[in-house]
């Protein structure tokens, strides 16, 4: 069996930044991981991105250039509707066998936890590893502290020996970085350079969708 985990980080990366590049990077060496970045087909109730899926993918396929550690998997975007991530990890379940398998979440996206769809039932096919995020304050409802309690493990060996259900805390490099931010900028005519990956600018166009 393959113990190295497969870790799964999901998102909008609208566009992707050096927070998320630099935050899964560290996820993948803490945890001797691969890790797929994948790009979520948002719900038609929920704020659309603005970037297309298509240009979002150009985005990550240029700021994954030149190393293989962090790869794309853009399969929620091929599914029509909206992606659960119950459905992905249940299909990356069935692809992998008793793999360990990873969901990585930034802080703000763990406590938001409770309101994803048959949420406690993720850690019936992978553990969740929580990011630091620094300028996020968001409070732990009482549920998602209750679920968590018992899954929490402080070292990564425990990840490998068995496929899901634990819980634990990695603390990365605080960036105080976000998409948001970054489409302000652009919008209204700011150059947010070493906040993004180098690959999308030089004249690319990648960043087309944001200036106006
Ligand atoms: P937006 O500002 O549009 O909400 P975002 O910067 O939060 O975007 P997302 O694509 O929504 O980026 O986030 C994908 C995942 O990356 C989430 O789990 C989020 O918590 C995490 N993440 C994003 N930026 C950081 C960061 N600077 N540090 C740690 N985690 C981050």
């Amino acid at each position: 069996m393959n113990t190295r985990p497969l870790a799964v980080f999901g998102g909008t990366f609208d566009p992707i930044h050096i927070g998320h590049l630099t935050v899964a990077w560290e996820a993948a060496e803490l945890l001797d991981a691969e890790v797929r970045l994948m790009p979520a087909n948002v719900p038609p109730h929920r704020a659309s991105p603005q970037a297309s899926p298509a240009e979002r993918v150009a985005m990550l396929r240029a700021a994954l250039a030149g190393q293989s550690r962090l790869v794309l998997d853009a399969r929620e975007l091929e599914r029509d509707g909206p992606s659960y991530t119950i459905d992905t990890l249940r299909e990356l379940r069935a692809e992998q066998g008793e793999r360990p398998l990873v969901l990585l979440l930034g802080a703000d996206a763990f406590a938001g936890l409770p309101n994803w769809n048959h949420w406690r039932e993720l850690f019936d096919f992978a553990h969740i590893g929580v990011l630091s995020r620094p300028g996020v304050e968001a409070a732990r409802p009482a549920a998602l502290a209750d679920e968590v309690a018992a899954r929490r493990v402080e070292d990564v060996s425990a990840l490998r020996a068995q496929p899901c259900g634990k819980l634990i805390e990695l603390a990365v490099t605080p960036l105080e970085i976000s998409a948001t931010r970054i489409r302000e900028l652009l919008a209204v005519g700011r150059d947010p350079r070493y906040l993004l990956p180098a690959g999308l600018f030089d004249d690319t166009g990648l960043l087309r969708a944001y200036r106006r």
